[in-house]
């Protein structure tokens, strides 16, 4: 708790103008920056800033999937793996999985699994991983977004990319996307994933309470925002791809082709194998 102790118990995290503690409004992002392709050993990779939040993404697939009993001949499995680096957090974190880390890698999965193609690829496994280097809240949305466009940097066929966003409750204020100290001290908060071309939700959990009318103010909030994350997340893949081309272009022109074979070597008649030595 050593990173909260600076807030006074009395402190609002809404002032009466709709201010909040950083400077935003009720329905403002924090600044999200996203790069995609940031790995060369991973097939498919992406890191992305959303206010204090630093997570990469790492792809692997579509694999054989390990351990074989975990095959399925009629599709792909998608795995991911969400972790939290012990530097990531003021109070140093435990390493490896804990409840929450199983959680949220289990939900992510599932969140994707709705939409990679799956059919087409029987007995292999989409390894997703996420790793969160700074936390600040947020951080299953973070990484999320990023490995969506990890898993297009790697070429994994999807029906769409996954977008996702939190709203939340603070001082009795629906608002978007709350940092560390107003999920904290605030009174819920509400992630959610969804397929943008689509309109389908494909994650949605709660912590806290909201009534009916303040969840759907919240849901709203969200779907908004992530019209203009996916956006961010699209810009990441056309600047990706558009250096890469910018290689392919400054790369050195193949050997032409010979218009002519060479004649075959001439081979002495009684080197010829008989047919009945075939
Ligand atoms: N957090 C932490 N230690 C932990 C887990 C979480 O300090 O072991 C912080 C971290 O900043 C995280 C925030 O609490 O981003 C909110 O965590 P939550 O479980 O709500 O997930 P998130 O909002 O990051 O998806």
């Amino acid at each position: 708790m050593g990173d909260v102790e600076h807030i006074p118990k009395e402190l609002k995290l809404i002032d009466e103008s709709g201010v909040r503690l950083d400077g935003r409004r009720y329905d403002e992002l924090r600044p999200i920056r996203i790069e995609a392709g940031v790995l060369k050993k991973a097939d498919g990779s992406a890191y992305i800033e959303w206010g204090n939040n630093k997570v990469l993404a790492a792809v692997y697939g579509p694999r054989e999937a390990h351990p074989r009993h975990l095959q399925d001949p009629a599709k792909a499995l998608v795995q991911c793996r969400y972790n939290m680096a012990p530097f990531s957090v003021t109070e140093r974190k435990r390493p490896g999985p804990d409840r929450r880390s199983v959680e949220i890698s289990k939900v992510i999965s599932e969140a994707f699994a709705s939409v990679v193609f799956v059919e087409q690829f029987p007995r292999t496994s989409v390894d997703i991983f996420i790793e969160v280097l700074q936390a600040d809240a947020g951080t299953r949305c973070a990484g999320l977004t990023a490995a969506s466009v990890a898993l297009a940097d790697a070429g994994i066929p999807m029906r769409d990319l996954v977008t996702s966003c939190a709203s939340g409750k603070i001082g009795g204020v629906v608002a978007l996307d709350l940092n560390k100290d107003e999920d904290n001290f605030g009174e819920a908060d509400c992630p959610m994933a969804i397929v943008p071309r689509t309109g389908e939700i494909v994650l949605l959990q709660m912590d806290g309470h909201l009534t009916v009318d303040e969840f759907e103010r919240a849901m709203d909030l969200s779907i908004v925002a992530t019209k203009g994350i996916y956006e961010l997340q699209r810009d990441a893949l056309r600047r990706r791809y558009s250096a890469m081309a910018e290689q392919a272009m400054e790369a050195p022109p193949p050997p032409p082709i010979p218009s002519e074979l060479p004649p075959p070597p001439d081979m002495p008649e009684d080197e010829l194998p008989e047919v009945d030595d075939l």
